[in-house]
C-alpha cells in the first residue's frame, strides 16, 4: 500500500505514523508513506499558499494553484486504476470500518488535507476526490483525519498485525462490539476473571465470547445490534439465547 498525503504539515503525518503498528509496517515495507508539502508548489518567494476569501468572511482559504500542481505531480507517477483520492472534509461521507476495509484493498491512496477555512472549491472540482469526514465536528486541518484513516486502514492489510485474527475479531467485525477481555492477574481487588476463560475449553470460550459480544452490542450500540440481527437473519433466536443465559 502506498499512501500519499498532500499537506501543509508533512512532519505531523510522518512523526505520528512512525510509531507502533504503522511504524513497524513502514519499517517492514508493508506500507509506504509519502507526505508531500503543498507549500513546495507555491509559485511565490514567501511560499504562501492561502489568501482571503472572495465575498468576505473570516479566515483564509488554500489557493487552487499549489494544490492542483501538487496533485498533478503525485498523479503523474501513479496509475489511474487502483488509486483513490480522498479529500478530508467535514462535508464528506463518514469514515467507518467498512470503508477502511474497502480502502485497504487499494494500491495507492492519496489524501488531500485542507487547512485554514478549507480549499478553493475549483481545486476540488478539478481533482474530483471522494470526500471523507471522520465525524460531525470541525477540526483545524485534515492531517488528523488522514492519520486516523491511515492507521485504521493499515491494520487491515494482511500481515500487518501479528495475527490476522486480531483484526477479524475486533469491534465492528460482523456488526458486533468486541467481548470484554482480561489479562493477568486472575484476581485483583476482589474482581475475578470469568472462570470460563481459565478453563482451557476453547469451544466454550468461543461461545462465551460471542454471547458477551452480542450482549455488549445490544446494551451499548442498539443501532449496530439491529444491523447484526438483520444481516444474520436470526432475529429473536440470538435475543433469546442472550436473555436465557442472563436469566439463568
Ligand atoms: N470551512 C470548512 C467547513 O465549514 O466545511 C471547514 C474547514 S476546516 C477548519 C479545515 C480543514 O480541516 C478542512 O478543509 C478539512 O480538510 C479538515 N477537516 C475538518 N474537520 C474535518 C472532519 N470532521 N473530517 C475530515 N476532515 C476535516
Amino acid at each position: 500500500m502506498n499512501y500519499y498525503v498532500m499537506t501543509l504539515f508533512p512532519e505531523m503525518i510522518d512523526s505520528t505514523l512512525s510509531h507502533s503498528i504503522t511504524g513497524r509496517a513502514l519499517e517492514k515495507g508493508q506500507i509506504q508513506l509519502n507526505s508531500v508539502d503543498i507549500r513546495d508548489y507555491a509559485q511565490n518567494k514567501s511560499r504562501h499558499v492561502d489568501d482571503y476569501i472572495y465575498g468576505g468572511g473570516s479566515g483564509m482559504l488554500m489557493q487552487i494553484e499549489p494544490v492542483w500542481l501538487c496533485y498533478k505531480d503525485i498523479m503523474s507517477g501513479l496509475p489511474k486504476e487502483n488509486t483513490r483520492v480522498l479529500y478530508m472534509s467535514p462535508q464528506g461521507k463518514t469514515f467507518n470500518q467498512e470503508m477502511a476495509k474497502e480502502l485497504s484493498q487499494s494500491e495507492n491512496l492519496v489524501f488531500l488535507c485542507g487547512h485554514y477555512e478549507g480549499i478553493d472549491e475549483r481545486a476540488i472540482e478539478l481533482i474530483n476526490p471522494e470526500m471523507v469526514s471522520i465525524g460531525d465536528f470541525v477540526l483545524t486541518g485534515g492531517e488528523l483525519p488522514a492519520i486516523m484513516m491511515i492507521d485504521a486502514i493499515t491494520r487491515l492489510i494482511p500481515g500487518v498485525l501479528g495475527s490476522d485474527d486480531s483484526a477479524i475479531y475486533e469491534t465492528f467485525y460482523e456488526d458486533l462490539l468486541e467481548c470484554p477481555q482480561y489479562t493477568r492477574p486472575p484476581e485483583y481487588e476482589g474482581l475475578k476473571v470469568p472462570e470460563i476463560l481459565l478453563s482451557g475449553n476453547h469451544k466454550l470460550i468461543e461461545e462465551w465470547r460471542r454471547e458477551q459480544a452480542i450482549k455488549r452490542t445490544k446494551e451499548l450500540r442498539p443501532d449496530m445490534y439491529q444491523r447484526f440481527l438483520t444481516h444474520n437473519n436470526i432475529y429473536d433466536k440470538i435475543d433469546d439465547v442472550v436473555n436465557d443465559k442472563n436469566e439463568r
